[in-house]
């Protein structure tokens, strides 16, 4: 479809985001840090649905309460306390957190309130021992400039992150509560959006503004939601779309779902979806309604004072020129398409921190911006399938072309192999970089070989036959050299 259909389905895309701030917990003192290993203790709770404060009890919380299941939640003795657990009541906010926030928000344009009330928010899945997430309106009513049209940005909230996951069935559902706590902010926008590609072109924005902040990095770290409608129908909430290049395609896949439940008169359901890597989304529950949120009566009114705001309006971090960052790139020896590639990609700073492991800026670039393209095009894939491709798995690569264990000349067979058995370490194995030693005796029994053949052929003749003969175990320069060594004998 393009714009002008988009138009006359009357489509409204708002996005979330929700980003973690690299600062302590919100309302406790213990760093946010996740954690992998041996947990120290397992705590067991069932939920119960209350009323909201107009006495109506929440669908969503009914719909759980119905569930019956049992929730475990398992911690650290040393980096969990008792507020996560929900057995002190919450500290002081971290003013660190209130303050790398509050600058997401000035750079937002939003104006921030200079009083605010600490809520809760009726969470009904278990992911909060409270039972609610604590949540503050920071500012409101900002934009962001999207290739000059305004989209507007209706709130920022600062509130706490959920438990993380570990296992769900029938009977119970288990959380880690190293997650529980840690500030994100919660950049809503208007539904000003009214094509999927904006939708993308947004979030991608929203993040690099939010990079210039003390954010966390890596995977997990951002989330993104999406609200949409067609034709003033229900709202459909899709829950945690990985990339934002993955935004485009699934808002068609829901499009087309909701176009498909309209042509066969079926009503389009009020709920949140979630979103799967291949674009396409599940049902997850009704839509909470409207009885969702009280005061939080164990921590006092916030009062922002000017001085405060003005400290931090006056040190906002600086967002650089998308011509300056081109050029920056250029400087690094990188050919102006490619290096306009990596922006349009987002990967600006993921090839800034690659560059770090000393490869040289060529393979870097052409390792994140130009092997995953032509894979995809070559084995006809679709961006989901390159989601498994994070900075650490890159660095990964980078580290084994480093220490010769892989080529360079081997990178989009390594990365394919990756792709399709999300196994590193195999596929490092299976395009082995030959030793020095070992291509050095390939070369001399080649020649040997087919030295009649060859006797009369021209030095780069017999290299390229060499460089195709040896594809992915050997550097072509290093095949070069060897060849040019090994003639001369
Ligand atoms: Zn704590």
């Amino acid at each position: 479809m393009d714009k002008e259909e988009y138009k006359k389905i009357g489509l409204k895309i708002g996005i979330e985001i929700h980003q973690q701030l690299d600062s302590n917990k919100l309302f406790c003192e213990c760093p946010s840090v996740l954690r992998q290993d041996e947990v120290d203790f397992k705590v067991k709770r069932k939920l119960k649905a209350v009323s909201g404060e107009e006495g109506k009890k929440d669908i969503a919380a009914e719909y759980e309460q119905f569930r019956d299941r049992i929730f475990v939640y398992e911690g650290y003795n040393d980096t969990t306390c008792l507020v996560e657990l929900d057995e002190e009541p919450p500290h002081e906010i971290n003013k660190n957190a209130l303050k790398i926030a509050l600058q997401v928000a000035l750079m937002l344009n939003c104006k921030p309130n200079e009083i605010i009330q600490v809520m809760r928010k009726t969470v009904v899945d278990g992911s909060n021992t409270s039972g609610f997430q604590r949540t503050l309106l920071l500012a409101q009513d900002g934009y962001v400039d999207i290739e000059g049209k305004k989209i507007g940005i209706q709130s920022i909230c600062l509130e706490e992150d959920a438990c993380k996951k570990i296992l769900e069935n029938e009977k119970e559902v288990i959380y880690r509560l190293d997650r529980l706590g840690i500030p994100l902010v919660e950049i809503a926008t208007a539904p000003d959006i009214d094509n999927p590609e904006d939708a993308k072109k947004t979030a991608l924005r929203i993040g690099e503004i939010l990079r210039t902040c003390k954010v966390k990095r890596g995977l997990g770290t951002i989330r993104q939601d999406v609200n949409m409608s067609i034709l003033n129908k229900e709202r459909t909430e899709i829950k945690g779309v990985q990339e934002p290049e993955l935004i485009v395609k699934t808002l068609e896949t829901e499009i087309k779902r909701q176009k498909e439940l309209l042509d066969f008169k079926k009503p389009i359901g009020n709920e949140v979806r979630k979103a799967n890597p291949d674009g396409t989304t599940t049902f997850l529950r009704p839509l909470p309604g409207k009885a969702r949120m009280y005061p939080e009566t164990d921590i006092p009114l916030i009062i922002l004072d000017k001085k405060f705001i003005d400290e931090i309006k006056n040190n906002l971090p600086k967002i650089r020129l998308k011509e300056d960052i081109i050029k920056e790139i250029e400087q690094k020896g990188i050919n102006i398409e490619l290096a306009k590639a990596i922006l349009q990609r987002g990967q600006v700073e993921l090839f800034e921190n690659l560059l770090k492991m000393g490869i040289d800026s060529k393979t870097t670039a052409r390792l994140i911006a130009v092997i995953p393209d032509s894979i995809k095009a070559h084995y006809k894939l679709d961006d989901s399938n390159f989601i498994v491709l994070t900075e650490e798995i890159f660095e990964k690569i980078l580290k084994a072309v480093k220490k010769e264990e892989i080529s360079k000349d081997s990178l989009e067979n390594v990365i394919y192999d990756f792709i399709m058995n999300k196994d590193l370490e195999n596929s490092f194995l299976k395009n082995k970089k030959l030793s020095k030693n070992d291509l050095e005796k390939e070369i001399k029994k080649f020649l040997e070989e087919n030295k009649d053949k060859i006797s009369n052929l021209p030095e780069k003749t017999i290299s390229g036959m060499l460089i195709g003969r040896l594809r992915g175990k050997a550097d072509s320069q290093e095949i070069i050299e060897l060849v040019d060594k090994l003639l001369k004998k």
